[in-house]
């Protein structure tokens, strides 16, 4: 399988041979099309095998054909939402969307501490397609603005074991439950009881990636 055959819009093909992922990694070549499919998805991968863009890659073919095909008739109220345990994390993963998303119809707001609130609520509201940030930030931030998210399809929780073991299991249901019954996408190193415990509550379809 090849970056070619997953029938992505040209410039995110562009983007990755740029960014020199010539062939997708194992990982890569399993999630991929299931996401692309709309399956939702537990991940197992380990850092370094490529699962960031196994799920932004899909996210960013998604997310911009909705743009581009005017699937959508309102303005660009977010379409999909990434979660990760650290602020550290969130900053690496919109980098990484940015550099694959560019000049393509997909813009980013990073929802973490340390920025003022009022300036990634702007962002947001200017419009964008993925807000990626922390679980107790958006929490805060969604109890104080009112932020539409009844368009986001696709939901991912990066390094889920390593925000449920920091104690987000409440936020990220409360955020899971403001959502429109979105595609979820797990990500994990390892898939502990609670991993799969909520998933499970999340959903009944889930799909084993392991690379
Ligand atoms: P990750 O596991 O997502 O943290 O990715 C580890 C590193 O591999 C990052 O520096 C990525 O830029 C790089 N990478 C991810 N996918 C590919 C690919 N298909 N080809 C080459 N490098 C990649």
């Amino acid at each position: 399988l090849s970056f070619s055959s997953c029938n992505l819009p040209k410039k995110l093909e562009e983007n990755l041979e740029n960014a020199g992922f010539e062939l997708p990694t194992p990982i890569q070549m399993q999630a991929i099309p299931a996401a692309l499919l709309n399956r939702n998805l537990i991940i197992s991968a380990d850092t370094g095998s490529g699962k960031t863009a196994s799920f932004l890659v899909p996210i960013i073919s998604r997310c911009s054909n909705i743009r581009l095909q005017h699937l959508r008739p309102c303005d660009r109220i977010p379409l999909a939402m990434v979660l990760a345990p650290t602020r550290e994390l969130c900053i690496q993963l919109e980098d990484q969307a940015k550099v694959l998303a560019k000049g393509l119809p997909f813009k980013t707001a990073l929802v973490v501490g340390g920025v003022a609130m009022a300036s990634q609520v702007h962002r947001i509201q200017k419009g964008i397609e993925l807000i990626v940030g922390t679980p107790g930030r958006l929490i805060d931030l969604l109890s104080k603005h009112n932020i539409e998210l009844d368009e986001v399809c696709i939901f991912v929780l990066d390094e889920v074991d390593c925000i449920l073991q920091r104690g987000f299991r409440d936020q990220v249901m409360q955020i899971f439950k403001a959502l429109s019954h979105p595609q979820l996408l797990m990500v994990s190193a390892t898939i502990s009881h609670e991993v799969d415990k909520m998933a499970s509550f999340m959903t009944k379809n889930l799909t084993y990636v392991l690379a």
